[in-house]
C-alpha cells in the first residue's frame, strides 16, 4: 500500500471516529423532532400530551418527593424543566403504577415516587453539569465514583428512558409506623446521609439512599443488611407483577413494558396543570 493510500485511509478512519457521536446524536434527535411534532407541531412551548396522567391524582395515597424539582439531588439545585414537583407518566404506566400501589396497600406498604417523566431538557442539564468540575454534592451522591465516570458507569446518560414517559424511580413507605421509634436512628456510612430523615418519614431502608451513584445501589448487591435485601425484593416483586422491569444498577429505577412510546423523547416542562 502506498503512503498516500495509507494517509487517506488514516484520515478517513479519523473522520469516521470524530463524526460517530454526531451520527448517533442525530439519530436520537430525530426522535426529539418526532416528539415536538407530536405535541404542538414545533412550538417552542410544547404541551403535555393528553395520554400523560398525573399519578397522584389517580391515587392520592401515592406519596411523592420529586427530588429534581428541589435542591435535594446530586446537582444541588432544581433541574431544568422541573417547574413543579409533579409525577407524570404515560397512561398505561400510570395505571399500572396505581395497581402496584394498591397491591402494596394490602400488604401494609405504599409507593413513594422520586422521579417520573423527565423532560429532555433536564437530561441536557445533567449532561452540561457533568462536563463541569462542580461537585458540591459528591460526598452524598457519588462518594466512591469519580465525576468523570458518571457517564461510563451509566449513572448519567445523554438521553434518559424517563423522557419516554414510562420509567419511574420509586421507594416504599410503611402505612403503620411510629415516628418516635424511628427518631434518633442514625447511620453513618456510604450513601446514608438521608437515613434518619427517611426513616422518620416512614420510608423503608433500601441500604442506600435514592440516587446514590454507588455499587451499593445495585439491586442485588450482596453487601446489604437482610432488611435492605428484603425491602428491595418486595419492591422488585411488586413492580414486576404489573409489568415494570428493574434496572439492575439502581434499586429504585423501573420501566413499564411494553413501553407506550419506545422511541419518543418528550420535552414539555413539568408544571402543576
Ligand atoms: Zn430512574
Amino acid at each position: 500500500m502506498g503512503l498516500v493510500t495509507k494517509v487517506i485511509r488514516y484520515l478517513g478512519l479519523l473522520l469516521w471516529w470524530l463524526l460517530l457521536p454526531e451520527a448517533i446524536a442525530s439519530v436520537e434527535s430525530d426522535n426529539l423532532e418526532g416528539i415536538r411534532s407530536e405535541t404542538v407541531g414545533g412550538d417552542i412551548q410544547p404541551e403535555r400530551p393528553k395520554s400523560f396522567q398525573r399519578v397522584t391524582r389517580l391515587d392520592s395515597s401515592i406519596r411523592s418527593d420529586m427530588r429534581y424539582a428541589s435542591d435535594q439531588n446530586f446537582v444541588g439545585r432544581p433541574i431544568a424543566g422541573y417547574l413543579a414537583p409533579v409525577c407524570y407518566l404515560a397512561n398505561p404506566a400510570a395505571l399500572a403504577l396505581v395497581e402496584v400501589h394498591q397491591e402494596l396497600l394490602a400488604q401494609g406498604y405504599g409507593l413513594i415516587v422520586f422521579d417520573c417523566y423527565r423532560p429532555e431538557r433536564a437530561t441536557n442539564d445533567f449532561v452540561q453539569w457533568a462536563l463541569t468540575r462542580e461537585a458540591a454534592q459528591k460526598t452524598h451522591y457519588f462518594p466512591r465514583t469519580d465525576k468523570s465516570e458518571l457517564f461510563a458507569k451509566g449513572y448519567i446518560a445523554r438521553h434518559s428512558g424517563h423522557s419516554r414517559g414510562a420509567t419511574v424511580d420509586v421507594g416504599l413507605y410503611r402505612l403503620q409506623f411510629d415516628p418516635a421509634a424511628a427518631s434518633g436512628k442514625a447511620s453513618n456510612g456510604v450513601c446514608r446521609r438521608r437515613f434518619a430523615e427517611d426513616r422518620a418519614a416512614g420510608l423503608l431502608d433500601f441500604g442506600s439512599d435514592y440516587d446514590c451513584f454507588d455499587r451499593l445501589s445495585q439491586t442485588a448487591h450482596p453487601d446489604l443488611s437482610e432488611v435492605a435485601k428484603q425491602n428491595r425484593q418486595r419492591l422488585v416483586n411488586a413492580m414486576a407483577a404489573k409489568g415494570f422491569v428493574n434496572y439492575d444498577q439502581e434499586w429504585w429505577h423501573f420501566t413499564f413494558q411494553p413501553e407506550p412510546y419506545p422511541t419518543v423523547y418528550f420535552d414539555f416542562p413539568i408544571t402543576e396543570d
